[in-house]
């Protein structure tokens, strides 16, 4: 049988602040074990959150970030349950009324609603040991976390493991540029829970989710969910039923299996925390923080696409890191000619930050790599030698100019003497000449640009010498 499929999306990030959610202990990933704690965060009887005003502005930042509205009153709640990695036995979240109701996200040409946003606390990490140990380290407690999820029960939704990833990296990216999160995949700034259920191709009812927690990395919610599809799958072609539950995925065997069933699910017993007051969010306070929000992915795509003439693909491999979209408005700042910057960006610049996980720094100044773009474009050096001179400055505190004419790099043959060259190499190549001439291929003058390039090493510019040899034999 043919099948629709339908995948909501938990989405848990951990906010950029400088302090916890609810105390005053550092949000730091990569302290020691159980430094940045206190009796708050460790769930102490008789201690007293206070409110981060800040995670709440993140908050409101990331929703405003993703067009919602924003509730003028939030509250928090508690979550209870029992898990060793949260010390006082319930997490502080929000049920009832979160900060941020009603988004959305455009994925390709699909426009999928979110349903809220909401601000709660992260748990500590549990570290098993070698040894079979396991040990705890509650650094984490407390981090302001935002889970966002999405309106699987209305149109359009996400329907395939592909639009999954694709509305993951656009929420990254979008995050990113906002500031809220930095999102470190690999450090575990954000995580996702998948529900996916499938219902007869066209059927308006809705079939029976199942929901995978915590996933992390987004290669691995890809692998999941096509995992699952197919499971269910089987499932219904045999006439069988999809119970609902929640399983877990196991990423190195590459299959799930049940962690509870329906029967046994938990009771949260959300009620109100007694400890926090209801937050009050004026209209000047949400007017402000708008006016304090970042050029967002999508407003940049256009201004290069529209403003600089660059393609969209070169437009979306600028976007792809914000670090390097920033270098690059930088650069055009200071040098308008969007599209040579950005070719030396998308090419030699992004080969040599790329790595398998994100990007790394770039290693180069702005002056010195606008010294190299510039003096290539003025033909004062060629492109062969920028490069290389690209490659010694990379990383160190050489300068481009210096090491340019460290290395007799800079152009300052005349025109003159460099037409005599042209003629001297043109009149010893007799064969090659003549084969042009049979031949009509552009290709066989490179040869004749090589041997020129050498007797000038390397300080001309190959189009100008290309030019010049074709010119001399019309
Ligand atoms: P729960 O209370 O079990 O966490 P929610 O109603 O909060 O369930 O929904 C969690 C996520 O699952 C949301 O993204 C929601 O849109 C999605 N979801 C709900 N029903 C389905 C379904 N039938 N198929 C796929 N996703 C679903
Ligand atoms: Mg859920
Ligand atoms: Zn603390």
């Amino acid at each position: 049988m043919q099948y629709d499929v339908v995948i909501g999306l938990e989405v848990h990030a951990e906010l950029k602040t400088n302090t916890k959610c609810f105390c005053a202990c550092k949000n730091q990933a990569g302290s020691e074990p159980n430094t940045n704690c206190c009796p708050v965060c460790v769930g102490l009887p008789g201690a007293l959150p206070i409110l981060n005003k800040f995670a709440v502005e993140q908050t409101i930042r990331a929703g405003l970030a993703l067009g919602f509205d924003i509730n003028r009153t939030a509250i928090f709640e508690r979550k209870n349950y029992f898990y060793p990695d949260l010390a006082k036995a319930y997490q502080i979240s929000q049920l009832v009324k979160p900060i941020c109701v009603h988004g959305s996200l455009r994925v390709g040409d699909k426009v999928i609603p979110i349903h809220r946003i909401h601000l709660e606390e992260d748990a500590g990490k549990l570290v098993h040991g070698a040894d079979g140990n396991t040990l705890i380290d509650y650094n984490r407690g407390g981090v302001p976390l935002i889970e966002l999820v999405t309106e699987a029960l209305q149109e359009p939704h996400i329907e395939s493991a592909e639009e999954a990833i694709a509305f993951l990296e656009k929420l990254r990216q979008i995050y990113i540029y906002a500031g809220v999160s930095d999102c470190l995949i690999e450090k575990g700034q954000m995580r996702a829970d998948v529900n996916v259920s499938l219902k007869p191709k066209g059927s308006s009812t809705y079939g029976t989710k199942v929901e995978m927690k915590n996933i992390m990395g987004f290669k691995s919610v890809y692998r999941a969910i096509k995992y699952e599809i197919e499971r269910q799958r089987d499932i219904l072609d045999d006439g069988g039923v999809i119970e609902q539950e929640t399983r877990k995925w196991d990423d190195d065997k590459g299959e799930n299996f049940t962690l509870r069933t329906k029967e046994n699910s938990q009771d949260y017993r959300y009620f109100p925390d007694p400890d926090l007051l209801a937050v009050e969010i004026s209209d000047a306070e949400v007017e402000r923080i708008k006016k304090s929000m970042p050029i967002l992915p999508d407003e940049l795509k256009a201004r290069y696409m529209n403003e600089f003439g660059l393609s969209e693909y070169d437009a979306d491999v600028l976007l792809q890191f914000k670090h390097v979209s920033d270098f690059f408005n930088e650069c055009v700042a200071e040098y308008n000619q969007p599209k040579n910057v950005c070719n030396w960006l998308t090419t030699e610049i992004m080969a040599r930050i790329k790595t398998e996980t994100g990007a790394g720094p770039i290693l180069i100044s702005k002056q010195n790599l606008l010294w190299l773009i510039k003096n290539v474009d003025d033909k004062k050096i060629n492109r062969l030698n920028a490069k290389e001179v690209l490659s010694k400055v990379w990383g160190t505190n050489l300068n481009s100019e210096a090491v340019a004419k460290q290395n007799n790099w800079i152009i300052d043959i005349d025109n003159g003497a460099l037409d005599g060259i042209v003629k001297k190499v043109v009149d010893s190549n007799p064969n090659v000449v003549a084969q042009f001439k049979a031949e009509a291929d552009p290709k066989i003058l490179n040869y004749l640009v090589g041997q020129v390039m050498k007797e000038v090493r390397g300080k001309a510019s190959a189009a100008d010498v290309m030019a010049k040899i074709k010119e001399l034999l019309g």
